[in-house]
């Protein structure tokens, strides 16, 4: 995927997409996404955009991003979708209602919704469904704990992931994904992956999807864990991160503004 620069070459797309988790107020919201929206059209605007940007925010917040990014070239996406469709399920949230409200994209198989709701390969793989049947870009999360990293799993517990969802999909809705690595010992701790460590990984996933049909190597690959302004533009710079899922770091405008602007270099 790409976009011509001033030379007519084709330059690559770098993805930012912000995770806010269970964050924000009303207030606070409107002064964070009314200066996204002025701020990033220095980074994503234009025909020849090179980043792509969007903020996941709580479901209860989907129509005030929607109200102030409209127009804007941040997206917005939820953080997760029910595995159902509708029907009797009380506290859950249809894809089709975050479509409603404008959405891109939908997060599922975040490594906090594996931990502390149990969600297994079979119920990521359903969500990844739902959120494709209703025209959302389905970012999947896939990632190792550390005690599985210093076991040597880590390409087995991620390559699990991913085939999981992978083998639900036709080649058609696959290539409508997003996948992102998020080693669990990296999230919210400072302690990212190394350049070194993401690459590695990224390149056994892109193998994966490879795999599976050879139009899916152009299926974006995100590292997501302690992402920050320091430490985007080398993570960025490897051959197969094509961009970031970004928790704390989304939250601070500046801080978000400033891996878009690595993501741009
Ligand atoms: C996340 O939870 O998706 C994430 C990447 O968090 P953080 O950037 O805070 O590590």
């Amino acid at each position: 995927m790409g976009s011509l620069g001033e030379e007519g070459a084709v330059m690559p797309v770098k993805w930012v997409v912000g995770n806010w988790k269970m964050h924000g107020r009303l207030q606070d919201n409107a002064v964070l996404l009314a200066a996204l929206a002025t701020g990033a059209g220095r980074e994503c605007g234009g025909a020849e955009a090179r980043v792509r940007m969007a903020v996941c925010v709580p479901f209860p917040y989907l129509a005030q991003a929607q109200a102030l990014l409209a127009g804007s070239c941040v997206a917005w996406g939820a953080q997760d979708v029910s595995a159902q469709a509708q029907g009797a399920y009380t506290g859950e949230v249809a894809a089709a209602m975050v479509a409603e409200f404008g959405a891109a994209f939908a997060i599922v198989g975040h490594s906090e919704r594996r931990a502390y709701h149990a969600e297994s390969d079979a119920v990521v793989a359903q969500k990844t469904l739902r959120a494709l049947e209703s025209g959302l870009t389905p970012i999947v999360c896939v990632g190792e704990t550390a005690s599985q990293r210093a076991a040597g799993q880590t390409e087995a517990v991620v390559g699990a992931q991913l085939r999981a969802v992978l083998d639900a999909l036709t080649d058609e809705q696959a290539a409508r994904l997003i996948v992102a690595y998020e080693p669990v010992w990296a999230i919210g701790t400072g302690n990212s992956a190394s350049a070194e460590q993401a690459q590695q990984v990224h390149a056994f996933l892109r193998a994966t999807l490879r795999g599976k049909a050879g139009a899916l190597v152009a299926v974006p690959l995100l590292y997501g864990g302690s992402v920050n302004a320091a430490n985007a533009a080398e993570l960025f710079a490897a051959a197969d991160i094509d961009g970031g899922l970004v928790g704390g770091a989304s939250l601070k405008v500046a801080d978000f503004l400033a891996i878009c602007a690595a993501a741009h270099a």
